[in-house]
């Protein structure tokens, strides 16, 4: 089988040939149909993540088919249609793990960053931790919802959002256009805020109410439709933006970083307002399974462009330097 594996840090991705490999005890052999490209792999490869092993086959946004199953493994049965999830496994019995927050476990294990990942035609998971996908979404379909699409979920989820809140959604990548899904399909309210004026009538296609272009006054903008955002997604890797956004904050809001930029706050402003900040990432089964669910259920989709497995190192390139929008899918030749 092929593999698209990562030597070093900053290394360029070469496609290798490789024994299919043969699943363990409680593991299964999964047939990788689509991975996504995110902007999580372009992190390995610069090796911003210290806990990162090369040589590693990056990817972590994976759908495939179970293909064959460890000794004893007896869920999901074969040719089973699956994610696999970022979180690779937990140690499952420490208190996060416990209480179902497994993707704070300190013991985790991660796909494309620990073991090997989805830009490969076969890989091993842990059965215990593959989501069989719904129905109603194809392999593509499927691949970004399992980081891009957790993480705005889980973002909404424990910022606290309930329907009708103001959310505001700043940058329109490909984790933007997700998270202004996520947003109206759980009853939220959106604006999104763009450097890229172009973007507008996408953002309304998406269902966003406002469109706040970022030289415009992000704050005063959001601080002008009903008093501000009850949530702001930050996914844009903008400080500037950022700040502005969380001075557009609404009493009692949640300020949510998905993206790893500085931010200013004005301490003043978060006491008398009661407002909060928090950072976001991935979410635990039980969340991504409710995540799988809304998007099965109201449509929502990545724009993908599907891009043979052999361009994977270009995919990182372009994901680099254009920053495209939609998301970009990794399929096999032989396959499509
Ligand atoms: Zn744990
Ligand atoms: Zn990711």
């Amino acid at each position: 089988m092929r593999a698209a594996v990562l030597h070093e840090v900053r290394g360029q991705l070469r496609i290798e040939e490789r024994p299919i490999p043969t699943p363990g005890p409680g593991e299964a052999l999964i047939r990788v149909h689509a991975c996504g490209v995110c902007h999580g792999d372009l992190m390995v490869r610069a090796g911003e993540f210290p806990f990162v092993r090369c040589p590693i086959v990056p990817g972590h946004e994976i759908a495939g088919v179970v293909a064959s199953l460890g000794p004893g493994v007896s869920y999901p049965a074969l040719d089973t249609r699956v994610g696999v999830p970022w979180l690779y496994s937990a140690c499952g019995h420490c208190p996060h793990c416990i209480a179902g927050h497994e993707v704070l476990c300190a013991n985790g294990q991660y796909a494309g960053m620990t073991r090997d990942g989805g830009y490969q035609e076969f890989m091993l998971a842990r059965a215990d931790y593959l989501l069989p996908l719904p129905d109603a979404l194809g392999f593509t379909d499927a691949a970004p919802l399992m980081c891009a699409g957790l993480t705005v979920y889980t973002g909404l989820r424990y910022a606290r959002f309930k329907a009708g809140d103001r959310v505001a959604v700043v940058g329109l990548g490909g984790l933007g256009e997700m998270a202004v899904q996520f947003a109206r399909a759980m009853g939220g309210r959106v604006a999104v805020i763009s450097s890229t004026q172009h973007k507008e009538d996408r953002a309304r296609e998406l269902g966003a109410e406002r469109f706040i272009p970022a030289a415009a006054g992000i704050t005063e903008s959001l601080l002008a439709w009903e008093g501000g955002a009850d949530v702001v997604l930050q996914v844009a890797p903008s400080a500037e933006s950022a700040n502005a956004a969380l001075r557009g904050l609404a009493a009692d809001g949640t300020f949510v970083l998905l993206a790893p930029v500085p931010i200013n706050p004005d301490p003043f402003a978060l006491i008398m307002r009661r407002q909060r900040i928090m950072g976001s990432l991935s979410g635990s089964r039980q969340d991504l399974r409710a995540a799988l669910e809304l998007a099965a259920v109201h449509g929502i989709r990545a724009q993908a462009r599907v891009l043979p497995l052999e361009r994977a190192d270009e995919a990182l390139a372009e994901l680099a330097d254009r920053r495209p929008a939609g998301r970009l899918v990794l399929v096999s030749d032989a396959r499509h």
